[in-house]
């Protein structure tokens, strides 16, 4: 691996304190950072650089996997760190970033490779790696590295011209956004489980599946994100991302080998297939969702209108159900179902492929058989088929279960990092599926702006409004596992 510098824009955000250094600090214990590595950390706030350790080796201690058992180690960590006052719109201050990063790079003696992470709002993408290039810190004799969060962009229109932006400074293979979704450790592993086994990949198709259900709920409610998610809903939060990435990572045709470029065509070409929906049909398809207020274990819980910094009269959706179809030979006739919402019964992230029944007469009241991939909280993989008890001769579900008893799995951003780090960005988001995602939702965020569709109060607690239940039924399937 290189020798590099790690400049984090955001330094003393929440995201670089929960995720960020906790990440790099397992990486560097496991050995797993480039032999010399220097990190600048920036922020708004004026503070020491002994300040600003200190508040590295809390994040650390409050949120690592591993702790060392010496100090040593967590000194020799925070002795690689460098803090920089920082104004996203002030060209001074990236002179003096420049000035810093050069400094360490001769002391080290490391080569000009940069990788910039942008851990801030989205507000200042653009003008960050725009300035990135005009203040010389993009210009390098080595190699330079963009990592960035979502949200990437509001809508499609907002998207692209981010892009366009972003591209004036990097080149697309060196832009890496994060989806954590694709850092979860069981999604990285469906494309093992569909194509390492012929016998699922024998019948990955129509002609044995029935119909694939992708759910993503949470308890939680809004929280103290109203300001962000307001603006944005379940659709822009979790759908146009997290859910599609899921959607294709199930549905993707298994790829000539095993390679970011080949696993991103994949993918997009899943996309491509996807039906397109038309404003109007976004109400036969698409079911929106806000909580309203009830008693959940016994307690009372505000309606998402009530919740402080959401307006009285918001029609912002915490939940979407969806019916998307996949028009290519292998998928063509099977609905894709996805659903997320916030207060709802349980949290879960899962994939439930329910595979056609048999068309054995003898056995036509038998359950379906059910491949379930759990993502998180739990990690496990079931088979649910269908078997005779020894005893009394009745069928019975019987099922064969995987569950990952691993307790030291690395956090997704620990493997994302790790992967930028080593230039391998199969998963990470290309630009072609964020515009193809963004693409798609958009009538469906058109619909939701014009106030085409209703928006159906939904009892916290439990499992979404009743016509997220409808969506199914009309297709002759239900929710599976719901509680
Ligand atoms: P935060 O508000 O906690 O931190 C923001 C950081 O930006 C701080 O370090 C602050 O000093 C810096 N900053 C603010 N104004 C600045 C300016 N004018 N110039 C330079 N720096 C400035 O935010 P966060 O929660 O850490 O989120 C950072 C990014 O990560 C956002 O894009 C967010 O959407 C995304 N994200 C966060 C989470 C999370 O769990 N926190 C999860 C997913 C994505």
């Amino acid at each position: 691996m290189d020798n590099m510098t790690f400049v984090l824009f955001g330094g003393t955000g929440d995201l670089a304190k929960r995720k960020i250094y906790p990440a790099l600090y397992n990486l560097f214990l496991e050995g797993k950072m480039p032999k010399t590595f220097s990190i600048i950390g920036l922020g708004r706030g004026d503070m020491t650089e002994e300040q600003f350790h200190k508040g590295v080796e809390n994040s650390i201690h409050t949120f690592s996997r591993h702790l060392s058992e010496n100090d040593f180690k967590i000194k020799a960590f925070l002795n690689t760190i460098r803090y920089s006052q920082f104004d996203a719109n002030t060209m001074d201050d990236y002179q003096r970033l420049l000035k810093l990063v050069k400094d360490r790079e001769n002391e080290l003696n490391i080569p000009e490779n940069r990788l910039f992470y942008l851990s801030v709002s989205p507000v200042f993408f653009d003008t960050i790696a725009l300035n990135i290039k005009q203040s010389g810190l993009g210009t390098t004799t080595g190699w330079k590295k963009l990592i960035i969060e979502k949200p990437f962009g509001h809508d499609l229109k907002s998207a692209r011209e981010l892009n366009s932006k972003l591209s004036n400074a990097f080149k697309e293979d060196e832009i890496y956004r994060i989806d954590h979704y694709l850092g979860k450790p069981m999604v990285r592993n469906i494309e093992a489980l569909e194509f390492a086994n012929p016998v699922l990949q024998a019948l990955w198709n129509n002609k044995f599946i029935a119909n694939v259900q992708i759910t993503a709920s949470e308890t939680v409610g809004v929280e103290q994100r109203a300001g962000y998610y307001d603006q944005a809903g379940a659709i822009r939060d979790m759908f146009q991302n997290h859910m599609l990435q899921l959607l294709m990572m199930t549905a993707m045709h298994s790829p000539k080998q095993i390679g970011a470029n080949e696993i991103r065509e994949e993918k997009r070409k899943v996309l491509e297939a996807l039906r397109p929906l038309n404003k109007d049909e976004v109400e036969q398809n698409v079911v929106r969702g806000q909580y309203g207020a009830g008693v959940v274990d016994n307690e009372n819980v505000s309606g998402y209108k009530d919740e402080p910094g959401v307006a009285i009269n918001s029609q912002t959706d915490t939940f979407i159900a969806a019916r998307l179809w996949i028009d290519n030979p292998d998928w063509s006739g099977v609905p894709f179902y996805i659903r997320t919402g916030k207060k709802m019964r349980e949290k879960s992230t899962r994939i439930v492929v329910e595979f056609k029944k048999s068309g054995d007469e003898l056995y036509l009241n038998e359950d379906s058989n059910q491949l379930v991939i759990e993502i998180n909280p739990n990690e496990a993989v079931t088979l649910h088929l269908n078997s005779k008890n020894p005893i009394n001769g009745h069928m019975e579900s019987m099922d064969v279960e995987y569950v990952s008893e691993q307790s030291d799995v690395p956090d997704g951003y620990e493997l994302l990092i790790y992967d930028a780090l080593l230039g391998d960005s199969t998963y990470f988001a290309h630009w072609n599926e964020v515009e193809l995602a963004w693409n798609w939702v958009q009538p469906i965020l058109d619909a939701f702006e014009e106030n085409r569709i209703p928006l159906h109060e939904y009892e916290p607690g439990l499992n979404g409004p009743e016509a997220a239940h409808r969506l199914l039924e009309e297709d002759g399937f239900k929710w599976s596992l719901d509680k």
